[in-house]
Order: structure tokens, then C-alpha cells, then sequence
């Protein structure tokens, strides 16, 4: 991945999180406080305004810029653990490591921050299969639709992590938000299509 395909990604993921904003934050009105959206939204703003001036030579620089500013302007859960994903991607990223070994750097970071396991109703069970998959077939394709495959699975789940927990039984039956705005960056993804592997 160059850094002109991991701007190309990033404004995706700015773009369908632009259009998704309110789906996203009613998801959060019904199991959470109704502001993943609007969190989101905030930052990838923050996001697009930052890149467009930076001089970012490879796509490592573009990621950890991106999750430095994620980190500074999301609150909430999402912010820390969106922007330490894209942090730890973009520095394995800078030390050479290959996509998918990036992606497994993202998934470790979001895990020891947020301490989530797959099947806790969160954005970790879109990010594990959707990590697995690539790591298994390099195929952004196929990672995306591991995603959705995940992002479905969560609705019958009771939430085990976050604002949902409080819920208890209540969250059952739902989509989780954080799950349904992580399968946006992996379609985001496989749309930007980068050569599977580099
Ligand atoms: P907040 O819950 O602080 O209002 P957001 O509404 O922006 O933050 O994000 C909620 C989403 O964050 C949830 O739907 C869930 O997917 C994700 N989330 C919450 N806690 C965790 C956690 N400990 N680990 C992973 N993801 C989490
Ligand atoms: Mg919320």
C-alpha cells in the first residue's frame, strides 16, 4: 500500500462514515447514548482536514497521522480505540511490515485497549474474522465480507463491553454501532483495492 492508497482509503472510510452518520448514531440510540455517529463524524472531519496539509511520504506516515488525529478528537470508546488501531497499522507500516501483518498490529492494539474478545458485542467482531480472512486469502473482498458476515452475528449477541453491558439482556437483538461503522473501513478497503499483499 502507497501513501495515495491509504488517503484513498481513509476518505473512504470519511466518506461512508459522512453518508452512515445517523444510521450509526441511532444504532447507538437504541443500546448506547446516541453518539457514535457524531463521534465519528468529528473526527474523520478532523481527519481529511489534517491530511490535506501534511506531507505524508508513505502510507505508514498517512495511518498514524490519521490515528493521532482520531485519538485527539473522538471521545467516547470509540476515539481511543479507532485511533490506536490506525496508530499501531501505521507504524508496523513504517517498519515494513506486510498488510496483513499490519492489520493483526490494529486488531492486538484495539484488544489490549479495550480488553474485548470476539462475542462480546463490540467492533472486535467485525475486526477478528475480518482479519483472519485476509490473513488467510490476502483478499480485501473476501475480508469485507467476513465483516458483514461478523457485523450480522452481533445482533443476537448480548453486549459484554461498553455502554451496551448496562443493557444487559436489553441489548440483545440489536446491531452494535461500533461494529457496523468497523464493516465501513473494511469495505472502505476493499474498494480501494490496494495490490493484495504490499
Ligand atoms: P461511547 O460508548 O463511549 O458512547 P461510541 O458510541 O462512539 O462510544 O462507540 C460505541 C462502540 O464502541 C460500541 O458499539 C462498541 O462497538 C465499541 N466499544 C465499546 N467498548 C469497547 C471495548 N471495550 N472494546 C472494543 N469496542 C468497544
Ligand atoms: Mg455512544
Amino acid at each position: 500500500m502507497d501513501a495515495d492508497q491509504a488517503r484513498a482509503w481513509v476518505e473512504g472510510i470519511a466518506a461512508a462514515v459522512r453518508e452512515r452518520a445517523d444510521e450509526l448514531t441511532q444504532l447507538d440510540a437504541a443500546i448506547g447514548d446516541g453518539d457514535h455517529g457524531v463521534n465519528l463524524r468529528r473526527g474523520f472531519d478532523a481527519v481529511t482536514e489534517a491530511l490535506a496539509g501534511a506531507e505524508l511520504p508513505t502510507a505508514g506516515d498517512v495511518l498514524v497521522k490519521t490515528g493521532m488525529t482520531l485519538v485527539s478528537k473522538v471521545g467516547g470508546a470509540s476515539g481511543p480505540l479507532y485511533g490506536q488501531a490506525f496508530r499501531a497499522m501505521g507504524k508496523a507500516l513504517q517498519q515494513d511490515a506486510t498488510l496483513a501483518e499490519a492489520l493483526r498490529a490494529a486488531l492486538e492494539a484495539v484488544q489490549k485497549l479495550g480488553k474485548a474478545v470476539p462475542g462480546d458485542k463490540t467492533l472486535v467482531d467485525v475486526l477478528v474474522p475480518a482479519v483472519e480472512s485476509f490473513e488467510a486469502t490476502g483478499d480485501f473482498a473476501a475480508a469485507a465480507r467476513a465483516a458483514d458476515d461478523g457485523l450480522r452475528a452481533t445482533v443476537p449477541l448480548q453486549a459484554r463491553k461498553g455502554r451496551a453491558s448496562y443493557l444487559g439482556e436489553r441489548s440483545i437483538g440489536h446491531q452494535d454501532p461500533g461494529a457496523t461503522s468497523m464493516s465501513l473501513v473494511f469495505a472502505a478497503l476493499a474498494a480501494t483495492a490496494p495490490d493484495p499483499g504490499r
